[in-house]
């Protein structure tokens, strides 16, 4: 029997969402999923787990994987996040190359590039080119090419995840490329990313909003109490690990003004995401070196890779 009529047809895998910071994956995923189930931030490195966001259709199952950012191995944390990229990779049915069209190619591209090409034996390389909005016909031209440099051989196409351009037809192009298979989760399942990691990574992005550079990415989220009061209603109570005194002071600011902006527009988000009413109670703590304690890290929800 072939694989084709054994599946009728079905077509189903994993897509790995490559790519460096800020290129716009969490808003590409949000924009498919038409959930907000990644935290969009200003900032980088927001997503620091993996993350399934799960499309269905009629004809597929696209089951996106949201690779945390590839960056410089300085923290125990960092190089955790480049295996988990990594992982991601090889456990793709086919990749999807996120770059910002919106400027010319750098290192970390040129990096990724690299690794795409290291692992993409007989996988297929879509090379999405985002923020395409921002760039004349010309322009366009130009960066497809530079990005096409870093990825011969995959196919390309122009997007805009922000602004919701060719969203399809990028969906239409990994269909295509996609194996056949089974429906491997329930067809109204979006995520196997539960509401509290969810408002976690909410609570964080918040943070990194209002604080700007001043603590950067030192920050963990722990939800202790995750309380369903009824179907509209929810508490949730979290603390906010920060490595030093002095952050402290800055993420509660002056009267506990800072923290109440972060509370508040963290709220909001985790209340867009979840469609119901949110009580959040944020603490702020000091636990010296997170990042470069490893049990610490497992207790904050970063396990290490593997399979999906
Ligand atoms: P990630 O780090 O790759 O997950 O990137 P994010 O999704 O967090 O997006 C980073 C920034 O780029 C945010 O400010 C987004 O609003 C912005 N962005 C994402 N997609 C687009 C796009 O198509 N056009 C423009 N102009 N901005 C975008
Ligand atoms: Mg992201």
């Amino acid at each position: 029997m072939s694989e084709k009529n054994e599946y009728s047809g079905y077509k189903s895998g994993y897509v790995a969402i490559a790519g460096k910071p800020n290129v716009g994956k969490s808003t590409l995923m949000n924009k498919l999923l038409h959930q907000k189930v990644a935290a969009v931030s200003i900032k980088p490195q927001t997503t620091r787990k993996r993350q399934l966001g799960i499309l269905t259709s009629e004809k597929a199952q696209i089951i996106f994987v949201d690779t945390p950012g590839l960056h410089r191995p300085d923290y125990k944390l960092s190089k955790f996040i480049n295996s988990e990229a990594l992982a991601a990779l090889h456990d793709a049915d086919v990749i999807l190359f996120l770059v910002d069209a919106s400027q010319t190619p750098d290192e970390e591209d040129e990096i990724l590039g690299r690794e795409i090409g290291s692992v993409r034996t007989k996988k297929p390389v879509i090379l999405a080119l985002n923020k395409s909005e921002l760039l004349s016909a010309d322009e366009k031209g130009v960066r497809g090419e530079q990005y096409q440099g870093l990825v011969p051989g995959a196919i390309k196409i122009e997007i805009s995840a922000l602004k919701d351009k060719n969203l399809d037809g990028l969906i239409t192009l990994i269909t295509e490329q996609l194996p056949h298979g089974p429906q491997y989760f329930p067809k109204d399942q979006i995520t196997d990313y539960y509401e509290r990691e969810i408002a976690a990574d909410l609570i964080r992005a918040a943070c990194l909003y209002y604080l700007q550079d001043e603590i950067p990415h030192s920050i963990a989220i722990r939800i202790d109490e995750f309380l369903e009061r009824d179907e509209d209603n929810a508490y949730i109570a979290a603390t906010v690990f920060v490595e030093r005194e002095s952050h402290k002071g800055m993420v509660i600011g002056k009267g506990g003004e800072m923290l109440k902006k972060i509370g508040t527009l963290a709220r909001l988000e985790i209340e867009a995401m979840s469609g119901r009413k949110i009580y959040l109670e944020l603490r702020v703590k000091v636990e010296k070196n997170w990042r470069n304690n490893a049990a610490l890290l497992k207790r904050f929800g970063y396990t290490a890779g593997g399979g999906i």
